[in-house]
């Protein structure tokens, strides 16, 4: 593939060495999401002209429908099985990197028959086997080739808890230093989960907001030269990563779309970012057109985008966050009207739930299926519980409910709710003396 020329540029963002030549695959250009001004590869999220988001425009034309189903198929069992349609370079397989993907698509038919969904027709992706138990590994693996094109030495970002993880760990195996920012009143295991692959971790006093609002500001400074903010001047590179969620889940049903796919929300990347992976897929072939309805998920204690979906309204009004589900927890949804876009577009619909049904969905997910949540997994199928009830969403259908995370970070949303059934003397009378005999 040819490589990309990266013109010096006039933009704040600092790149140590910006006029270099970069190659990211098939990425040909960043193109401007509202307007469609072009400007070549770089460490840019903002649009010169209409300060709308970049994303990543690429040049598929080369591609064959049936090689590149071969191609894939022979790929590894990761996210790098779909390089030719990511911003990496071709040899990204053989970078030193933690290779995420490749989760499991669970049929689960008894949380089926507990919802009412017909047998065999509803999925959950599983995105907690990641190696640092949450999907933003997808994001990082991806932002990380895009800081090493533009020989950036640390990595950073402003995170709700799991991308502090991802960066950590994707950070120490490429060879990178990572200094992170979370909010300082995190869950205790997102705290050690970010902080045990040896990169800095900074608690910032305030909300998600407030860091995300301190990270943009140190992207200006000298202090933060020559770093690489994987969800700020990396995103568009970092965003695409989640294409890989859609190009999974097709693949594992045999190469076809889903009728229905329930999404959790944070910035809104992730769902934005599935749509255009499943669009993808049909431009070029590999899967048949057909529609399929997207269907978003919040807290009601952080429900921006539900509330602004409800309401018949285009733009999102802030919120001050106040939820378990803190993975999720972003009051100013950078992607949230393009959300909207999206699930009025396809037919689907966004939703919430409160706290209480998302420990009861994550319980229910435990007891039916064997697979433990975190809070945002309790939200997706806490709101697809509720969108069935409601009649927004067909329980005959194709279903795909995304976990994106491993509820071994977020003990305490089920621990005053779980415990010891009983505790007994090491003896048969004291266990029959319990009631639990049979
Ligand atoms: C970050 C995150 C999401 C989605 O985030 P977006 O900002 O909407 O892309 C979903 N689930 C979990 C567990 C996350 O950590
Ligand atoms: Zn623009």
């Amino acid at each position: 593939m040819a490589a990309q020329t990266v013109a010096s540029t006039t933009n704040t963002v600092t790149s140590p060495d910006s006029a270099n030549t970069v190659d990211l695959g098939p990425a040909a250009a960043l193109s401007c999401r509202e307007c469609g001004h072009r400007v070549p590869l770089g460490p840019l999220f903002a649009c010169e002209e209409c300060f709308g988001p970049l994303e990543i425009a690429y040049d598929f034309s080369a591609y064959e429908t049936e090689d590149l189903r071969k191609r894939i198929e022979a790929g590894p069992a990761n996210i790098w099985r779909y390089a030719p349609l990511l911003p990496v370079p071709a040899d990204v397989a053989e970078k030193p990197n933690i290779n995420p993907g490749w989760t499991k698509l669970v049929q689960a038919d008894n949380l089926a028959r507990e919802l009412g969904v017909t047998p065999g027709k509803l999925f959950v992706k599983d995105d907690s086997g990641n190696p640092t138990h949450s999907f933003k590994d997808r994001v990082v693996a991806q932002a990380i080739e895009a800081a090493r094109a533009f020989n950036f030495t640390t990595l950073s970002c402003s995170s709700t808890g799991n991308l502090a993880g991802a960066v950590g760990a994707a950070a120490a195996r490429a060879g990178f230093r990572s200094c992170v920012f979370i909010p300082h009143d995190l869950e205790q295991g997102k705290i050690v989960m970010a902080a045990v692959y040896g990169g800095e971790l900074v608690g910032i006093e305030g909300n998600y907001d407030d860091v995300n609002r301190f990270c943009s500001e140190l992207i200006g400074d000298p202090a933060g030269e020559g770093w690489g903010f994987v969800n700020v001047n990396l995103r568009p590179y970092y965003a695409e990563g989640s294409k890989t969620l859609a190009y999974e889940i097709c693949e594992q049903l045999g190469w076809q779309l889903p009728d229905q796919l329930v999404i959790p929300i944070a910035s809104g990347s992730q769902l934005t970012k599935i749509d255009k992976g499943l669009q993808e897929l049909i431009k070029l072939g590999l899967v048949e057109d057909k529609p399929y309805k997207i269907f978003g998920a919040q807290a009601e204690g952080c429900s921006p985008v539900s509330v602004a979906y409800k309401a018949g309204h285009d733009v999102v009004r802030p919120q001050k966050p106040n939820t378990i589900a803190k993975s999720l927890a972003i009051g100013n949804p950078a992607d949230g009207p393009y959300v909207l876009d999206i699930a009025r577009r396809t037919g689907g619909a966004v939703e919430d739930v409160d706290d209480e049904q998302v420990v009861e969905a994550i319980k229910l997910l435990a007891q039916t299926e064997g697979i433990f949540a975190e809070t945002a997994g309790g939200v997706t199928v806490g709101v697809a519980k509720k969108l069935i009830e409601n009649g927004l969403l067909d329980p005959t259908l194709t279903t795909v409910v995304l976990n994106t995370g491993d509820g071994l970070k977020t003990l305490d949303a089920v621990a005053s709710d779980t415990g010891l059934t009983a505790t007994i003397r090491p003896n048969l009378d004291s266990f029959r003396e319990a009631g639990l005999a049979s």
